[in-house]
């Protein structure tokens, strides 16, 4: 059966004043991330592979930074947007491999929250996600918490038709 692989990559700033989400997950930390939408970098990844393995360009085309009603919007509402999409184009989702490099905070105790959470938003089981949290070891503006970065794959697999 048909199936196609789309990669995401996303960065945000870290600043003052913002909640942190990630993977829809909120995580108590002094400094948030920068952005129109709630700044979850980890769901921007996750959303342009999806967008990008049913070839259908990137978030900012699809969500503009400059729609009004967008501002502040979670994350989570873009991600059911476009599972909504993928699922009318008869696509189905295999699973999803993520890397978030953040310097801080620790996110390991956080990463099956946001699978579940991933998981409820998407109707994927937990198990089909992958999350792994690592340090930039203090390289790079990820390196000295100005920024979080993430990465993610998505392999979808076209349902089969249904018979007649
Ligand atoms: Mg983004």
């Amino acid at each position: 059966m048909a199936s196609s692989i789309g990669f995401g990559y996303d960065v945000h700033r870290l600043v003052k004043g913002r909640k942190l989400f990630l993977g829809g997950v909120w995580i108590p930390y002094p400094l948030g991330l920068a952005g129109h939408s709630d700044g979850d970098c980890l769901i921007h990844a996750i959303v342009d592979a999806m967008l990008g393995a049913m070839g259908e360009g990137d978030i900012g085309r699809l969500f503009p930074d400059t729609d009004p009603g967008l501002k502040d919007v979670r994350s989570g509402k873009l991600l059911k947007n476009v599972a909504a999409r993928l699922s009318r184009k008869g696509f189905l989702i295999r699973n999803i491999d993520t890397v978030i490099v953040a310097q801080e905070p620790r996110l390991a105790p956080y990463v099956e929250t946001m699978k579940e959470e991933l998981g409820r938003m998407l109707g994927l089981a937990a198990d089909k996600i992958g999350i792994k949290a690592k340090t930039n070891e203090g390289l790079g503006l990820v390196g000295r918490q100005k920024a979080i970065a993430c990465w993610a794959v998505v392999l979808l697999q076209k349902k089969a038709p249904r018979k007649r």
